[in-house]
């Protein structure tokens, strides 16, 4: 039995709030204004090509471009991109996905445009 993937689906919004925040509320957002990137600068983590690793979903950092694997990859570049620099926004760069997550408010946004 092979585990389904949900690749390319788009996800409501209101679904992936509850999933990551464990709320339907909506929580706001100070870091808008530090955006600087809105579209993929890369379609691959490159630290983990650098250790031979692979990763389930990619996310770009949307203050300075940076690409790196998600949470549930198992060595959470775009966090540790996150912790090492305090850039608080990242976006997912998979296919049809078009929201942003704020590190440091917790809160899932609408991306600024369709990728
Ligand atoms: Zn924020
Ligand atoms: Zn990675
Ligand atoms: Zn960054």
């Amino acid at each position: 039995m092979g585990q389904r993937r949900m690749r390319g689906l788009r996800i409501p919004h209101w679904l992936l709030r509850l999933l990551f925040t464990g709320t339907l509320r909506e929580k706001p957002c100070s870091h808008r204004n530090l955006i600087q990137v809105t579209t993929p600068t890369a379609q691959v983590c490159q630290d983990c090509i650098a250790s031979g690793d692979t990763w389930p979903e990619l996310r770009m950092c949307m203050l300075c471009g940076y690409v790196g694997c998600c949470d549930q990859a198992k060595n959470q570049h775009a966090r540790k991109h996150f912790q090492e620099t305090g850039h608080p926004l990242i976006r997912s760069i998979e296919p049809n996905a078009d929201w942003m997550w704020c590190y440091v408010d917790e809160a899932l946004l609408a991306a600024p445009r369709a990728l």
